[in-house]
């Protein structure tokens, strides 16, 4: 096991040991947020014929050589094509013919003018520009063509990737898309002290968990579900190891909070060799959180997080989101990374890399006032963790993990 890490080696730690989970197949209308696990291929061009991008007219470049305003080319209109109309006349030398963007450019023709260059004259039109061949055509399958990939294994099904799949086609119900499983995660939050809410009036002594709530809000928020969070575990070590069996049995990957620090309570240091669970690494160098454990248990991860509520989400945020990112094959489950300009002076020193959370808006990150790492309301309406290394002054440059 390696002790005291960097963020990096942990991360490196998480992904080279969380082994990508498997696919399923799924239709479609069931895919917003999936990651691809094979390839698509396209079944047609798109678009599927020349149309035009524009409402003007279609004709023959060289048929406009030298036009200008005064002294225009004057072709004979020979018909009308709108968007979902098809002219079957073959347009010869002299001639145009009307259209309307998204109408299929007619056979002969090589180039549209908008009609605000023409006179837009019915019967016969006045072009006033000279166009290149192929000026404002948009080619047969220009955006993909028949037997391509569409969409390659990997890509995320957003609404985008939904839309290219219907502009194939693709989006029926009996095309069926081979997807990387989603992660089913589960949350056990330690401490002798802590009760859920239906208890009242509060225990002496005792407090209410909020890692609960807060990380199954974060996973939710994130798409991963969460299958199982059993109301709190006490600091026994027995007790621990066996509701991590459990959740082993249902989850694919188990966040705990609490008990993985230096204190006689502290159960995870027992707990997890009655498991039979190998520690990767416990502790990492940065602020808060420092004293996060990582196992993996018969190849499912078990991320150990601190129990204090801004170093648990700081650190499901550093650490959680990699590895979940790596299970489900999804790399942008990980925090964007930003730099920033701070608007706030941080006095706190201390060598120790530290993350505070902050308000980034268009290159400006600015402190709540009064954070501790204890207290998690002065974090609500943040959107980011600002990485600081020390003392830091209003107008520095730092880098920020976008939430
Ligand atoms: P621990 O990591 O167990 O040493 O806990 C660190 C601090 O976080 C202690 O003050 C705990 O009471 C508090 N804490 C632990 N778990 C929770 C939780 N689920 N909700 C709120 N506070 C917690
Ligand atoms: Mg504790």
């Amino acid at each position: 096991m390696e002790e005291s890490i960097s963020l990096e080696r942990a991360v490196e730690l998480i992904t080279g040991s969380a082994a990508p989970l498997g696919s399923e197949e799924i239709t479609p209308s069931d895919s917003l947020g999936r990651v691809l696990a094979r390839d698509v291929f396209a079944p047609i061009d798109q678009p599927p014929f020349s149309r035009s991008p524009l409402d003007g007219y279609a004709f023959r470049a060289a048929d406009s050589a030298g036009a200008s305003q005064d002294t225009p080319a004057v072709l004979t209109v020979v018909d009308t094509v709108f968007a979902g109309g098809w002219c079957g006349k073959t347009v010869g030398p002299g001639q145009a013919v009307r259209i309307m963007t998204g109408a299929p450019i007619p056979q002969g023709c090589d180039c549209v003018i908008r009609q605000e260059d023409t006179n837009q004259g019915a019967e016969r039109v006045e072009i006033y520009q000279s166009l290149r061949p192929f000026e404002n055509y948009c080619h047969r399958g220009e955006d993909f063509k028949r037997g391509e990939i569409l969409l390659s294994a990997g890509a995320v099904l957003d609404g985008t990737a939904l839309g290219v799949l219907a502009s194939a086609g693709l989006f029926r119900d009996d095309v069926e898309l081979s997807v990387r499983r989603v992660p089913r995660a589960a949350l056990l939050c330690t401490g002798d002290e802590l009760v859920e809410n239906h208890v009242r009036p509060l225990p002496p002594g005792k407090i209410y968990s909020s890692n609960r709530a807060c990380l199954w809000g974060r996973l939710t928020a994130l798409g991963i579900p969460v299958v199982s969070a059993p109301t709190g575990c006490a600091d026994e070590p027995e007790e621990i190891a066996a509701a991590l069996r459990e959740l082993a049995e249902v989850a694919d990957v188990i966040i705990t909070t609490g008990g993985v620090s230096v204190g006689a309570r502290d159960a995870f240091h027992q707990a997890l060799p009655l498991l039979g669970a190998e520690r990767l690494f416990w502790r990492v160098r940065c602020k808060p959180g420092t004293p996060a454990m990582y196992a993996v248990c018969r190849g499912k991860p078990i991320l150990c997080l601190s129990g204090n509520p801004f170093a648990a989400s700081a650190t499901f945020e550093l650490l959680g989101r990699p590895l979940l990112a790596a299970l489900a094959g999804r790399p942008s489950l990980c925090p964007l990374k930003a730099v920033g300009t701070l608007e706030t002076d941080f006095p706190k020193g201390g060598g120790m890399r530290r993350f505070v959370r902050g308000c980034f808006r268009e290159g400006r990150v600015a402190l709540p006032q009064g954070h501790s790492p204890g207290q998690l309301r002065s974090a609500v309406g943040t959107n980011c963790l600002v990485e600081l290394n020390g003392p830091a002054q209003a107008g520095e440059r730092v880098t920020v993990y976008i939430l």
